[in-house]
């Protein structure tokens, strides 16, 4: 199969359908018209097999989770999705896999009206490149770097989930498809993470700043707390945990992977207490559960207390590839 006949397959199951597409796939590149009064939030991630998600994993699932790590970037600025150019590497011209990934891809893309609009195809081993572009009102964008010392700090859903989903997978020898429905659900969380795109957007104009939880909440809350030349203090008994998690893992091992596991794509931001009220109630209409999980600090750092306020040593800084 031709690169061509790839890059057909790709067209014909994603989303084109915006009027602001000038051009889309099919020329040298694409043109967009960025609408009055907005800025464009543009960002990049990249899936590699075995190191982003397990070499077994489902292409539509890849294809989905590719889109949504992106997503959840743009959520955390508070943007609006309108755009995405792919690069795929792939091992072989394998059209199925392409059909099953761009599927899983649309899926997610047709729930923000986000339209594929380019991208490249070349031979490799498996890695996923997705550019997503989104659209703020002009200098609205929420950033890391606007904590200030007596705010709040809140997190979306539950935390841990994506990690557990990927210690029972790698902790059994069972397809995903037989193990039960607990882990089911945490493993649903680690291949098809839901961006908090509408937590985000009602964001602007609330929090101070916001970041995405994908490294593991305390490294992401120390790049926080370190753009905003603020800490953070975190109460370990505040964190959100679901009922899968703690039926699946001990305390201790909720309690490690809601601090330090990455792959939630859960926002943590900080609020002033005056925004407080606002920021329940519109979550509230949007069924996001939001958890008042620490607050800033002067000294610098992200510190964690246990139930009686002492600071636990923290030695891992959550995921970094390069560790
Ligand atoms: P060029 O050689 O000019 O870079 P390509 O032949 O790579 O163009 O791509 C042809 C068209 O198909 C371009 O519009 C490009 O954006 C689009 N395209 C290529 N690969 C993908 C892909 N994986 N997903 C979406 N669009 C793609
Ligand atoms: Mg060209």
């Amino acid at each position: 199969m031709a690169e061509f006949n790839l890059i057909e397959i790709i067209k014909q199951h994603t989303r084109q359908t915006r009027a602001d597409v000038r051009i889309g796939i099919g020329d040298d590149a694409a043109v967009v018209c960025v609408p009055l009064g907005h800025e464009l939030v543009v960002c990049t991630d990249t899936l590699v097999s075995g190191v982003h998600f397990p070499v077994a994993t489902d292409a539509a699932d890849i294809g989905w989770k590719s889109l949504a790590v992106n997503l959840s970037d743009l959520a955390a600025m508070g943007a609006t999705p309108a755009w995405a150019t792919l690069a795929m590497t792939l091992p072989t011209a394998d059209a199925q896999f392409v059909e099953y990934f761009a599927k899983g891809f649309a899926e997610l893309a047709a729930t923000y009206e986000l339209d594929l609009i380019g991208g490249d195809t070349t031979r490799g081993p498996l890695s996923i490149t997705v550019t997503t572009h989104g659209l703020v009102p002009n200098g609205k964008a929420i950033q890391r770097r606007g904590a200030n010392v007596g705010d709040a700090v809140y997190a979306t859903g539950t935390l841990g989930d994506a990690a557990g989903g990927l210690r029972i997978l790698q902790s059994t020898d069972m397809d995903a498809r037989n193990v039960s429905t607990l882990a089911q659900t945490l493993i649903a969380r680690l291949n098809r993470p839901i961006p908090r795109v509408d937590a985000g957007i009602a964001l602007l104009d609330l929090a101070s700043a916001c970041i995405d939880i994908s490294d593991g909440l305390l490294a992401d809350l120390g790049h926080v707390a370190a753009s905003s030349s603020a800490g953070i203090e975190i109460g370990e008994d505040c964190l959100p945990l679901s009922t899968a998690m703690a039926e699946s893992f001990n305390a201790e091992t909720c309690r490690e992977l809601q601090i330090c596991g990455g792959d939630d794509y859960e926002l943590a931001f900080t609020i002033a207490e005056t925004n407080v009220e606002a920021m329940r109630g519109a979550m509230e209409k949007l069924g996001c559960r939001v958890s008042r999980i620490g607050r800033v600090i002067e000294e610098a750092g992200v510190h964690v207390l246990d139930r009686n306020g002492q600071r636990r040593p923290t030695t891992d800084k959550g995921w970094d590839h390069f560790k």
